[in-house]
């Protein structure tokens, strides 16, 4: 399926897409109907299932869902999407404008151009508001997860909910969320996270009776193996070969694409600036221009996008794949992890562990993404 995309995406009248569309042979934008499912499936995880961003990456990754050049959907690109307003039929074209000097800014919203086109909605607009607000909520209330205002007490070990989004539940092989436990103890109200199963909690104990794991328990171990993976000599020749034989020359490949795609677009965008300036032509001649430049601005506008979100793509996945960062977590592990905010540390696990499996509170099994499939996974180091 990848293979046959890429072909098509080379060799089609456009070299870019973006996600959820395909330019048909006559250069036409039209809803590719694989991509469309993966775009509702995000928004309905989103609007209406109420899992969270890490949540539905995870859930992405478990499903093998992945972009047209064949990289996993990030966060950055699943917020992208969900923001994206062209997926509800409705195409804001110029939002900016390209300066001679080659600096994109801001345009006045009168020089906006709106199309609405019905026939390319992939969601309604109702779910899309309901994203919407969520987001903005979310963007209001940043302390999630630990710190909570107005309790002294909230746990605020930055190292809780590591592995959030990838955990699943080794009973029923459903998902498994994070939850927060209040316990009253000496008069303080201490907080804590368990793992639990999502199935569970909306089918009831009869279909699935996995026990919660507690998060912190969960997380410790996970760091601890990973660092004890990491800090062995085979296992990081191991993965080094491993590296070598993996994407990078893919993703450089595909970098150089892009860069050379960008020139395309701000020469373009120079033309068209001209064109515009074109002010003392007659009308008839200047609103043929307008159209044909109007059209090329659109094909530009989508082809920019999906070089941003590719290029997002990009750097989503390959945070392991730079040589430091990849030195200083081989090097030390435990250091360089002690080291990271709370969002990178999960990020990193996210790039390393593909999925964690818990059964009776405890982790029964850890897959890895590749590279680090070539881990010895031998599980922990007994108690
Ligand atoms: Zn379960």
């Amino acid at each position: 399926m990848m293979d046959s995309k890429r072909k098509k995406a080379t060799n089609g009248p456009a070299s870019g897409r973006m996600l959820g569309y395909q330019f048909d042979k006559n250069g036409e934008y039209r809803i590719d109907e694989q991509e469309s499912k993966i775009i509702k499936l995000i928004f309905r995880l989103y609007a209406t299932d109420g899992l969270n961003i890490t949540e539905i990456t995870g859930r992405l990754r478990e499903k093998g869902v992945r972009s047209a050049q064949g990289k996993y959907i990030g966060k950055r690109a699943v917020r992208y999407i969900l923001s994206n307003e062209s997926c509800t039929g409705r195409f804001v074209y110029g939002k900016k404008a390209t300066l001679g000097n080659g600096k994109r800014v801001k345009n006045p919203e009168d020089k906006w151009i709106v199309a609405h086109r019905k026939d390319l909605a992939i969601v309604s607009d109702s779910i899309f508001k309901k994203a919407q607000k969520r987001l903005e909520d979310n963007k209001r209330k940043p302390a999630r997860e630990g710190e909570h205002a107005g309790d002294e007490r909230a746990v605020t070990d930055e190292n809780h909910l590591l592995v959030r989004g990838i955990v699943t539940c080794g009973v029923c092989g459903g998902n498994m969320g994070a939850h927060k436990v209040k316990a009253k103890k000496e008069g303080a109200t201490h907080i804590s996270y368990v793992y639990s199963c999502i199935p569970q909690s909306s089918h009831g104990i009869a279909y699935c009776n996995s026990r919660k794991a507690r998060a912190k328990e969960i997380d410790e171990e996970i760091e601890k193996r990973i660092a004890a993976a990491l800090g062995s000599k085979d296992n990081i020749r191991a993965i080094k070969n491993k590296i070598k034989q993996m994407s990078k020359p893919q993703n450089t490949e595909r970098k150089k694409e892009i860069v050379e795609l960008k020139s395309k677009v701000a020469k373009i965008n120079g033309k068209l600036s001209r064109i515009e300036g074109l002010g003392a032509m007659t009308r008839l001649i200047e609103s043929q221009a307008r159209q044909k430049s109007d059209l090329e601005k659109q094909k530009m506008a989508h082809l920019l996008a999906i070089a941003d979100i590719e290029m997002e793509m990009l750097r989503n996945e390959a945070p392991l794949f730079d040589e430091n960062l990849f030195e200083a977590l081989t090097g030390n592990f435990e250091n360089a992890f002690a080291s990271f905010s709370s969002e990178t540390k999960r990020s990193v696990i996210a790039a390393i562990v593909k999925k964690v499996t818990i059964k009776d509170r405890a982790i029964a099994a850890v897959e890895f993404h590749p590279p680090f499939d070539a881990l010895e996974t031998g599980g922990g180091d007994g108690k």
